[in-house]
């Protein structure tokens, strides 16, 4: 029924190999619907294709309308770079069917991520206890924590907890949190920001000034938010968390990863409070897409929150000391075991090489900085935390960045995309790609002449 031949083994892994050694990867673009409709035509039929032509398409049209995010040119959102290691390691976890769901099917994955989590959960102070699963993405790791939050705030509150609880963010938190807090039937309070970093101050004034601030059951501050790379203050908020009693969360989904870099590792003094964090190792970790860690300091709270109970699920739930299940420390179930491309690279490389790529990212952004500080026509908007970095090109429009991001594009120079900045419109690079050099950031900035 379903043929996989030598022929069709060697077609995809030479594919494979051409593109893990592509010196440099093409940055390409996006393509019209009708182009990419033409050549989808008939792709799927009845009786089925030859695998040569439909790799053909694949490699001739589709491949090639997918912007690159791992060119070292992609400076827009958030890169990624992952090493040739996970990418392999990605092909095996596939080619092995390899899930990560329970210790009773998956001890030897699940044990190896956990390995890996360890290493995050080091690197942020966390106790031995900790612990947690990979998910999707820095969503489903912030909507899985909050779950928690709201949760434990609720049985905290007993009788008195309120119909709706509320959680404080920032105004400048990541979308992904109040799309969580709507999925949860969770209010925000939000609190205002100085300079755009939440501070201790700011949310014990926001709770001061709230008239009902007991059900105010957690907060969630951001360690590198996605557009400035800020991060908040971790222990002033932390401490806040503490003597109030409320779930402390900490989106470091970008940043997180610069917990590696001594250069930066001051900016996250408190983060070793958390209750919950989430880092996304397919950003700045350099792991292969789907891959983010979320980690509690008490897992058996998220346990008891999150484990699934269904008569067919009994036999993977027993009392067995070593058992750990990461289906029950997020929302979901079934899962691939995407933390072990990391855990890979983790083993082959050491955690040196990870130190330095992180440091040459927050490198090249200060000197991206200093560049755009002594050109005559650009002026920094702020200088940067970690590797996001804004800037503006005196007198241009909104019409004006537009325009030079799509040429960048189409001249295959860079993807920059403009962002807001307390409304206006800036310029901003992201950095984290090992082999982004300041080279490639003077060609963009010559462009804005
Ligand atoms: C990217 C990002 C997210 C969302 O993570 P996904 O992996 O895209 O789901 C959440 N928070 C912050 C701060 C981010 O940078």
């Amino acid at each position: 029924m379903f043929l996989a031949d030598e022929r069709l083994i060697s077609l995809i892994f030479e594919y494979c190999r051409d593109r893990l050694v592509l010196d440099p990867v093409p940055l390409d673009y996006s393509r019209d619907k009708a182009t990419l409709d033409r050549a989808l035509d008939g792709a799927i039929t009845a009786a089925g294709n030859d695998p040569d032509q439909v790799m053909d398409v694949f490699s001739r049209v589709l491949a090639p309308a997918v912007v690159s995010c791992d060119s070292p040119r992609f400076l827009a959102f958030i890169p990624a770079a992952p090493t040739k290691a996970a990418l392999l390691f990605d092909m095996v976890v596939s080619c092995s069917s390899m899930q990560g769901t329970s210790w009773l099917e998956a001890a030897g994955a699940v044990a190896a991520e956990n390995q890996a989590l360890r290493v995050i959960a080091d690197a942020a102070g966390l106790p031995p206890e900790a612990g947690g699963c990979f998910v999707s993405g820095g969503s489903a790791g912030n909507l899985s924590a909050l779950m928690v939050a709201r949760e434990t705030g609720r049985h905290r509150l007993g009788d008195a907890a309120p119909g709706r609880l509320r959680i404080a963010v920032s105004d400048q938190a990541h979308s992904s949190i109040s799309k969580a807090l709507s999925v949860l039937g969770v209010d925000a309070l939000v609190v205002p920001t100085h300079e755009h970093r939440l501070t201790g101050p700011d949310l014990q004034a926001a709770l001061r000034a709230d008239p009902q601030p007991g059900n105010v059951v957690g907060v969630v501050a951001t360690a590198g938010t996605t557009n400035a790379g800020i991060v908040d203050d971790l222990d002033g908020v932390g401490q806040v968390a503490r003597e109030r009693g409320m779930w402390f969360h900490v989106d470091g989904a970008y940043g997180g990863a610069a917990l590696f870099a001594p250069s930066a590792r001051h900016r996250f003094a408190g983060i070793e409070r958390v209750d919950s964090l989430v880092v996304d190792p397919h950003k700045w970790l350099f792991a292969p897409f789907d891959c983010a860690s979320l980690l509690y300091r008490n897992p058996n709270l998220a346990r008891a929150v999150h484990t699934q109970e269904a008569s067919y699920l009994d036999v993977i739930h027993t009392d067995a000391p070593d058992e750990w299940n990461p289906s029950d420390y997020a929302y979901h179930l079934t899962r691939r075991a995407r933390g072990l491309p990391l855990w890979f690279s983790m083993a082959v490389h050491g955690l040196d090489a990870y130190r330095d790529a992180i440091e040459t990212g927050l490198s090249v952004a200060r000197e991206a900085a200093s560049l755009i500080a002594a050109r005559p026509g650009l002026s920094l908007v702020r200088p940067p935390d970690l590797s996001i970095v804004l800037f503006r090109r005196d007198g241009w429009t909104e019409a004006d960045y537009d325009g030079w991001s799509q040429r960048l594009l189409a001249d295959q120079i860079g993807f920059v995309t403009p962002t807001k900045w307390e409304g206006e419109t800036v310029a901003r690079l992201a950095f984290l790609h090992p082999e982004t050099s300041l080279e490639i950031v003077e060609e963009i900035l010559a462009t804005m002449a």
